[in-house]
C-alpha cells in the first residue's frame, strides 16, 4: 500500500503517510436565505469566513477503511458509514476508481452540530488526507466536486479565507480583500441544533403574519471587508437564520447580550447555531469579550479565534 503509484515520475505518487491534514471551522458573515426550491435547498447567497478552531485528521495506508476519534463528540459521533469522513473517502475512491483502503482518525476540536460546519471540515480534511494518501493528484476544484455532492460547505473547506457561498452554498468565490485579521470570540454551547430544522423553523415563521425581514444580497458586507474597520464589519453582519434558531433555543438571547455587556463590537448566531460569534477589535479585546461571556455563564465555553484561515491544508 506505500509503494509508489506507477513507474512513471509523471504520476501521481502515493504517500507513504502518515498525512496529517487541519482543517477550520467556519462562520458565515452573511447568511442571506432565499425561498425553499422544489430540491428541498433553499437559495443562498453567504460569505464564509474560516476561523482558527481547527479539526485534524490523519490517515494512514490501511488494508481496509476505519475511522477512530478523540475529543469533541467522542462517544456521541458514530464513526460507521453515517460519518462525512467515511462518505467522502469512498466519494473519493469511486471517483478515482480506487480502493476506500485508509486507517483515518480524527481529532475534534469542533463542536458537533454547532453551526461551524465540523462535519463538512472533516469531509474536506478526508478528501486533502485520501488524495494524498493514494496518489489520485485530484485538483482542489476536482475534490470540491467531490464534496460538493456530500455537503454544501465542503467546498468553501478546501479553499478556506473569506469567500461568497451561492447556490446552496456550494459554489465559492473567493473574496479579495486587502489582507486583514479579524478576531472573533465563539460561544460554544452546550448541545447542538440539527441544521435541517432550523430551515424549517425559518419557514414556519416566513409563513406566519409577522415574518422575519430578509436579509438579501451581501453588497454592504462585501463594502465592509474591505474597510479594515471592525465597527464597519460589526454593522453589515447578518443571519436569516438567526430568528429561526432563537426560536428554537430562547436561551441563545441572552448569549448574544452578554456578548453586547461584554463590549463585543456586534454578535450574531453562527449560521443554523446554536454557536453564537462576536466581533472584537483586537486580540487583547477578544479576549476580555471571551472573559465577560465566561464570567456571565450563559454558555459552555467562549474561546478567542482569528480568522481568516486557509482551508484543509497537510502540516
Ligand atoms: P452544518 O454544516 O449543517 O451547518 P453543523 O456545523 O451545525 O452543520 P456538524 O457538526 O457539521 O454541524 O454536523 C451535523 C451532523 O452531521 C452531526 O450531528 C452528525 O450527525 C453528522 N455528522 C456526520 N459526520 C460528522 C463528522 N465527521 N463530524 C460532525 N458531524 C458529523
Amino acid at each position: 500500500m506505500t509503494e509508489a503509484w506507477g513507474p512513471d515520475d509523471d504520476e501521481p505518487r502515493r504517500h507513504h503517510g502518515p498525512v496529517r491534514v487541519r482543517v477550520p471551522a467556519k462562520i458565515n458573515l452573511h447568511l442571506g436565505v432565499g425561498p425553499l426550491r422544489a430540491d428541498g435547498f433553499h437559495e443562498l447567497n453567504t460569505v464564509y469566513h474560516a476561523i482558527s478552531l481547527f479539526d485534524e485528521l490523519t490517515a494512514r495506508a490501511g488494508d481496509t477503511l476505519t475511522l477512530t476519534m478523540e475529543g469533541e463528540g467522542t462517544g456521541t459521533l458514530e464513526l460507521d458509514e453515517s460519518n462525512l469522513i467515511i462518505r467522502a473517502a469512498k466519494a473519493l475512491a469511486a471517483r478515482t476508481r480506487m480502493p476506500a483502503y485508509a486507517r483515518l482518525h480524527l481529532r475534534k476540536s469542533i463542536p458537533l452540530a454547532g453551526g461551524l460546519a465540523g462535519g463538512s471540515a472533516d469531509a474536506a480534511a478526508t478528501l486533502i488526507a485520501c488524495d494524498l494518501l493514494w496518489g489520485t493528484g485530484l485538483s482542489r476544484d476536482e475534490l470540491a466536486d467531490v464534496g460538493a455532492t456530500l455537503g454544501s460547505d465542503i467546498p468553501f473547506l478546501l479553499h478556506g479565507g473569506t469567500a461568497l457561498g451561492t447556490g446552496h452554498g456550494e459554489a465559492v468565490s473567493p473574496i479579495l480583500a486587502r489582507p486583514t485579521t479579524w478576531h472573533w470570540v465563539v460561544a460554544i454551547a452546550d448541545g447542538g441544533l440539527s441544521t435541517p430544522a432550523v430551515y424549517r423553523k425559518l419557514d414556519e415563521l416566513r409563513d406566519s403574519s409577522f415574518p422575519p425581514k430578509a436579509l438579501g444580497d451581501p453588497d454592504e458586507l462585501m463594502t465592509a471587508l474591505r474597510q479594515r474597520d471592525p465597527a464597519v464589519l460589526g454593522a453589515a453582519l447578518g443571519n436569516d437564520l438567526q430568528p429561526a434558531a432563537l426560536a428554537l433555543r430562547p436561551e441563545l438571547a441572552a448569549v448574544l447580550e452578554a456578548g453586547q455587556r461584554a463590549g463585543a463590537v456586534a454578535g450574531l448566531v453562527s449560521g443554523s447555531g446554536p454557536t453564537c460569534v462576536f466581533l472584537a477589535t483586537d486580540a487583547g479585546h477578544a479576549a476580555q469579550v471571551a472573559a465577560g461571556i465566561n464570567a456571565a455563564g450563559v454558555c459552555r465555553e467562549a474561546v478567542t479565534a482569528r480568522g481568516p484561515m486557509p482551508g484543509a491544508r497537510v502540516t
